[in-house]
């Protein structure tokens, strides 16, 4: 991932590099700053990390058996899971059936190529799934969705050229229960942009009226960076049944940021889009994601 990989190289270096313990933290320091800077991660929350990472690495011993470098790693392995969510693991099996899932995202967010990854994540756990075409802002949505549901081998529900999603996903809900779905997927009208989340809002709240749904999930764009923190904060206090996809992490370098924000909202991200392919979607682990980062 662009950004965040500079967190790998950060490392190695450290792990290299001769001269005073203290010259050696501080260049990690600033490594690992300029990295997280780079992936947009918020300033102060970047500082305020790193000081910390600092503080401890300099006035307290490692514990026994740890060097004082892989000991600096794990500071920087616990701060960086904490940016990200800190412990949670989140739960992507539906506690009942049929559950029904509603997407909700900013249009050309990838909200409905993640329908599409979504149904075949839980096909592929065993389940029955159908996926409900209720975006009728975005031309080309009904039909996209359409082929996905097949790739998918998911049930699909739709009513082409028709302009009412609160109706169609009434309507789409109740059939496909009826048709034996364990699990329902609505994807709904997105909005342009940035600075319309309160339309965006506004109709997620019409239709989660009307449908009633187990949970909501707002689809936020990586490349939003720690711009997501606004649209993340104000979805988490409308919505107690809420989590959060991001997508592209693949795509852009502001991937950590986006991350970052959302956690910083105290909303939950349940999984991050990786990629265009209907594959390429994984569960977000905070620890498992900064493993990885730190190579
Ligand atoms: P919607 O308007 O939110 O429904 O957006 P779409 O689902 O049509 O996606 C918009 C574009 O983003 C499409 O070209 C998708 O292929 C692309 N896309 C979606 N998710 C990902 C992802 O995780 N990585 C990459 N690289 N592209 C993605």
């Amino acid at each position: 991932m662009p950004g965040l990989d500079d967190i790998r190289r950060a490392v190695s270096k450290l792990l290299k590099r001769s001269g005073p313990y203290e010259n050696i933290v501080n260049e990690f320091i600033r490594d690992l700053q300029r990295a997280l800077i780079s992936a947009d991660v918020n300033v102060r929350l970047v500082f305020n990390l790193t000081k910390r990472i600092r503080e401890r690495a300099l006035k307290e011993q490692p514990p026994p058996g740890l060097s004082r470098r892989e000991w600096l790693v794990k500071l920087t392995y616990d701060e960086l899971v904490k940016l990200f969510g800190g412990e949670y693991e989140p739960e992507v099996k539906p506690p009942y059936t049929p559950y029904v899932i509603m997407m909700v995202g900013v249009q050309g967010s990838g909200k409905t190529t993640t329908v599409g990854k979504l149904a075949k994540f839980y096909r592929g756990m065993g389940y029955r799934v159908g996926v409900v075409a209720a975006d009728t802002y975005r031309p080309g949505a009904y039909e996209q969705l359409k082929q996905l549901a097949d790739r998918a081998g998911a049930m699909f529900y739709g009513e082409p050229g028709s302009k009412d999603p609160v109706g169609i996903a009434r309507r789409g809900v109740e059939e496909l229960k009826q048709r034996g779905a364990d699990i329902v997927i609505v994807d709904t009208a997105g909005r342009h942009g940035y600075g319309e989340e309160e339309a965006l809002l506004d109709e997620m709240k019409r239709i989660a009226e009307a449908i009633k749904p187990d949970e909501v999930v707002l689809v936020i764009d990586a490349a939003m960076g720690q711009k997501s923190y606004d649209l993340a904060k104000r979805f988490h206090e409308a919505t107690p049944v809420g989590s959060i996809i991001v997508t592209k992490m693949d795509g852009t370098a502001k991937g950590g940021g986006a991350l970052s924000a959302v956690a910083a909202t105290g909303a939950r991200i349940k999984f991050i889009g990786t990629g265009e392919d209907i594959d390429e979607i994984e569960v977000f682990r905070p620890k498992r994601f900064v493993a990885r980062l730190l190579g």
